[in-house]
């Protein structure tokens, strides 16, 4: 089986091929960060457009590098939400169009699962699973009995962590998106600060990230106030071990309850170093396997949403022509 799929969420133009949901035939991401740097985050208006200009070079691309025909395609898979509405539909539009054009089956995937799908085109995934998705709208913990079924056992109360780490990296004047800045500044650190470490209520599997913000928001505004100099790579290290101790604390105590026999990471904070080295030591030591795909496959990426929606497709959830961006869906089972 053939799909290929189509990404527009947020501020990435990308399509891919892939092959029987675990082969990647191509893979083509046009990225938008140039032109969002200067506004230091992602400017809907400016995305869309984007969008609009490379989605059919991207498509056509896709099928290039594969070379394929789109006759020799089994469906199209396409990223229905959530993300920017204008950006949503952008690519929403281009897959419909395209799969009417050449009478393919169309899937509608959440992009939420496409990033846990990203890890299938590693390995094999074996149930019960445990998923952490950390990205820049989304920390949450999902637990996975089988293909398809979702279950949130946990998940951000305020900021995501990419969102965290973004804002952190925005009061240390480093370029968006500054997640990868801040973890480069902490593993170059020969200190750190301390800052708190938020567990919310005992069991819970939730998190919370805006405190931690804050914390470092206040620290960063009293050491100014009192004219002192402080090292940035202190802050963003101390930041950094925060963030690490809670997530993979409450990974590994999620994995042990729900005697899962696999972990997967996902998402663009997944490619932390600081968060993969905890998170691998961690499940190491209690013989949990544990996996977290490669960087390229950890932010935004269509082979992750056409990953998905060959599962989809073989348990036959098909969309339809009526499709439309879901800016706010919601993750739930397939079937
Ligand atoms: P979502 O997937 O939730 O809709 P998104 O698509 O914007 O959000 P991703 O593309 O998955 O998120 O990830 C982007 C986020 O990952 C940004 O917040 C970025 O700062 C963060 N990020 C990327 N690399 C690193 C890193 N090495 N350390 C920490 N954060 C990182
Ligand atoms: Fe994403
Ligand atoms: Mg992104």
């Amino acid at each position: 089986i053939y799909v290929l799929g189509i990404e527009t969420s947020c501020d990435e133009t990308a399509a891919s091929i892939v092959k029987n949901g675990r082969e990647i035939v191509s893979n083509v991401v046009a990225s938008q960060i140039e032109s969002h740097k200067r506004f230091g985050g992602v400017v809907p208006e400016i995305a869309s457009r984007h969008h609009v200009e490379q989605i059919t070079l991207v498509i056509e691309e896709a099928l290039q590098r594969a070379q394929m025909e789109p006759q020799e395609l089994d469906a199209v898979a396409v990223t229905e939400g959530p993300g920017l509405v204008g950006a949503l539909l952008i690519g929403v539009n281009a897959a419909k169009a395209f799969a009417f054009a050449n009478s393919l089956p169309l899937v509608g995937v959440h992009h939420i699962a496409g990033h846990i799908y990203a890890n299938r085109l590693e390995q094999e995934m074996e149930f019960p699973l445990l998923a952490l998705v950390i990205s820049g709208g989304h920390t949450e913990l999902v637990y996975m009995k089988e293909h398809g079924s979702f279950e949130v056992i946990g998940e951000t109360r305020d900021d995501a962590a990419g969102e965290a780490y973004d804002k952190v990296a925005r009061t240390l004047n480093l370029p968006y998106p500054g997640g990868p800045h801040i973890d480069r500044l902490a593993h170059a650190s020969d200190g750190a600060i301390d800052f708190p470490r938020v567990w919310l209520e005992e069991g819970s599997y939730d998190f919370s990230f805006s405190g931690l913000k804050s914390a470092v928001l206040n620290y960063m505004h009293n050491a100014k106030q009192r004219g002192e100099v402080v090292p940035p790579e202190h802050v963003a290290a101390g930041f950094q071990n925060s963030v690490v101790e809670v997530v993979t604390a409450k990974a590994l105590r999620a994995a042990k309850e729900y005697k899962v026999r696999q972990v997967i990471a996902a998402g663009g904070v997944a490619a932390n170093k600081g968060l993969r080295t905890s998170l691998s030591a961690a499940f190491e030591q209690q013989g949990i396997p544990f996996f977290i795909p490669p960087l390229s496959l950890c932010t935004d990426n269509a082979a992750m949403i056409a990953a998905a929606g060959t599962v989809m497709f073989e348990k036959g959830i098909t969309g339809n022509m009526a499709m439309n961006g879901r800016p706010g869906m919601v993750l739930s089972s397939w079937g």
